[in-house]
């Protein structure tokens, strides 16, 4: 799975390290330059281009194939057995199509074939959708009875038994033919509201001019206004957080109907599927309680004083008489940038994550050392950094290292998410072999969580040590509590609508201000552009999409600490956590790594661990 574009949500995610003096300097090395060893084995794929575009072939004939078995899902369990594992083979192929050629790729994106291949393949892949489409209502429509009886006579069906399961417990929720085909034709411009705040957002609107930290005036952009937030220049955050947002605030009310456009729309699914809400229809997709969403926000409102606590240190710290929202991403410590070369950091990594055991770590490191890992940043190549790869194949991991501890993390994040992909392919079948977006977070901050641990035990200065429990706080900032308050924010938009009350520009800016309020305390003094804050976020426009940031958050948190704390017995647990991958759905899945999300407890292990780091923090600051 592709790491979750986190950082662009956050706007500066870390407080620190104020990265702009970035290498001017040398010229990228082109891939040719690069040790192998360095280098991810995509050939072990596919070992030509020529094998490439036989497996291609071999799709394009199992899709008729798919195709011909329409109609015919009730006739027997054997038909129905059969379709199911072609389904099987010829998703796996299709995967392993898209991921070869897209990886390949971003190796070197001035390469025409490998657009060329993703083209193709991306066109292949969509007739095979369509000619799937008759599956799921085809499924729908066999009778309970029915369908028992198949797993009685067919005894390989079993093994379909929860993939089935998942699909016909929506059943409740799928209307008459005819009332489908309108919801349906409806779906052209259901996603509007979203679509219009993408192009203004990203096409049509303008921050304007201010003046940067040496007085020279320069044009406000989404990443530069990222940058200045994190600027030590207070007057320049100052002049861009007005500028940025003032710019929305100028068309409060335009945004204010395109938002209550997208929670109408939200609001008229949700009804017409007859759910009792809209935070209901959508977290049914992944069978999620909605009392995990609602526990996640009572049990962080019921530790607010946390972050009250942080907002007058962080007050008292920077030595200002009033905190203001443009000082909360900037720097708190002064920079200690710690050199990270990739052979130290996957050191580090390997002994960071000792605790996780001799099974996990010997498939660790040979994953590091069987070409699973594209380290350095060459000509062409796509930036930033992901886990990806297929059932058959073994995990990639693409990074861009530039020697900074965030680089070190992101080699335990993104090698998280490829042990979690590939303790889950060695242990489930196809079928099962992926994992779920609500736990697809947990084994990469699961590991930087225990990395971080050990980090901290080194030897450090001051300055270095302030340095990490500052990332880790602002991580706990950032992913907790401000995704908590925009998951409260969208519970409480919707919930005006649907009393009926008005869901106006003004009532959406005194809500998100009430917000910003509550949760930082009285020591936050909110500027009157604050109010527009909540205009800006694209995510708003994917409902009830980002408190899975928080959740998962919140149990790596809780596991890292059990895996330190308790040793095999809770090792044992994430290890069957791993291997699960979507056996049983995702809220089950992480009981049996020992994390109920139905309770409070990790996210009070979460909300723990910020009061800790806070309070070492505190301590450091105050020896001399
Ligand atoms: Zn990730």
């Amino acid at each position: 799975m592709r790491r979750l574009a986190l950082a662009a949500l956050l706007l500066a995610a870390s407080a620190l390290a104020v990265t702009g003096a970035q290498a001017a300097d040398t010229h990228l090395k082109q891939r040719s330059e690069i040790d192998a060893k360095y280098k991810w084995r995509l050939e072990d794929i596919y070992p030509t281009n020529e094998a490439w575009d036989a497996a291609f072939k071999r799709e394009a004939e199992l899709i008729p194939k798919l195709a011909a078995y329409k109609g015919k899902l009730a006739t027997s369990g054997a038909t129905l057995l059969a379709c199911l594992k072609d389904q099987d083979e010829v998703g796996e192929l299709s995967n392993k199509l898209f991921v070869y050629a897209s990886m390949r790729r971003d190796e070197d994106n001035r390469v025409p074939i490998y657009q060329g291949q993703v083209d193709r393949i991306t066109s292949q892949n969509s007739r095979l959708g369509e000619a799937l489409a008759y599956f799921n209502p085809e499924m729908l429509a066999i009778p309970n009875a029915k369908l028992e009886a198949f797993y009685k006579s067919t005894p390989g069906l079993r093994l379909y038994r929860h993939h089935l399961d998942d699909l016909l417990r929506t059943r409740a929720h799928v209307l008459s033919e005819k009332e489908e085909k309108l919801l349906a034709a409806a779906g052209d411009f259901s996603g509007s509201a979203g679509a219009i705040f993408t192009a203004f957002n990203n096409a049509d609107l303008r921050y304007g001019t201010i003046k940067d930290e040496t007085g020279k005036s320069i044009e406000l952009t989404k990443g530069g206004f990222g940058r200045a937030l994190q600027s030590p220049d207070r007057r320049f955050r100052r002049d861009a957080f007005r500028a940025f947002n003032s710019a929305y605030g100028k068309f409060n009310n335009t945004l204010g109907a395109v938002m209550n456009a997208n929670v109408k729309s939200d609001e008229f699914y949700a009804r017409s599927r007859k759910y009792d809400s809209a935070v209901a229809a959508s977290l049914d997709g992944p069978n999620i309680p909605v009392s995990v969403y609602r526990n996640l926000v009572s049990t962080v409102n019921a530790h607010l004083e946390s972050l009250h606590r942080y907002a007058a240190l962080r007050k008292k710290w920077m030595k200002l008489d009033t905190l203001r929202v443009y000082d909360l991403y900037a720097p708190l410590v002064p920079e200690a940038r710690i050199d990270v070369p990739y052979e130290t950091a996957r050191q580090n990594v390997l002994n960071g994550l000792a605790p996780l055991g001799d099974e996990y770590l010997s498939a660790f490191r040979k994953g590091l050392d069987s070409g699973w890992i594209d380290v350095y940043e060459t000509e062409g190549k796509t930036s930033g950094a992901y886990n990806w790869g297929s059932y058959t194949t073994h995990p990639y991991v693409l990074l861009n290292w530039s020697n900074t501890l965030e680089d070190e993390f992101t080699l335990a994040h993104e090698m998280g998410h490829a042990m979690h992909s590939y303790f889950a392919n060695g242990n489930q079948p196809y079928v099962y072999g992926n994992y779920a977006t609500f736990v697809a977070e947990v084994a990469s901050t699961t590991n930087e969580a225990t990395l971080v641990n050990y980090l901290l035990k080194q030897n450090l200065t001051k300055a270095q040590r302030l340095y990490l429990l500052n990332y880790l706080l602002e991580q706990i900032r950032t992913t907790m509590f401000r995704q908590t308050l925009f998951a409260e924010f969208e519970l409480k938009t919707h919930e005006l609508a649907e009393k009926g009350e008005p869901l106006t520009a003004e009532a959406m800016n005194a809500a998100y201000q009430e917000l910003m309020q509550r949760y930082y305390g009285p020591d936050l003094v909110l500027d009157p552009e604050e109010q527009f804050e909540w205009s800006r976020v694209p995510h708003f426009y994917n409902s009830f999409y980002v408190y899975q940031y928080a959740t998962s958050y919140c149990a790596a948190t809780a596991l890292s600490k059990k895996i330190l704390t308790e040793g095999t017995p809770a090792v044992t647990r994430y290890l069957s956590f791993l291997k699960s991958g979507n056996s049983d759905y995702p809220i089950e899945v992480l009981k049996k790594a020992g994390v109920d999300m139905n309770s409070p407890a990790p996210v009070e292990a979460a909300i723990a661990r910020f009061d800790e780091v806070l309070g070492e923090m505190e301590k450091l600051h105050d020896t001399p």
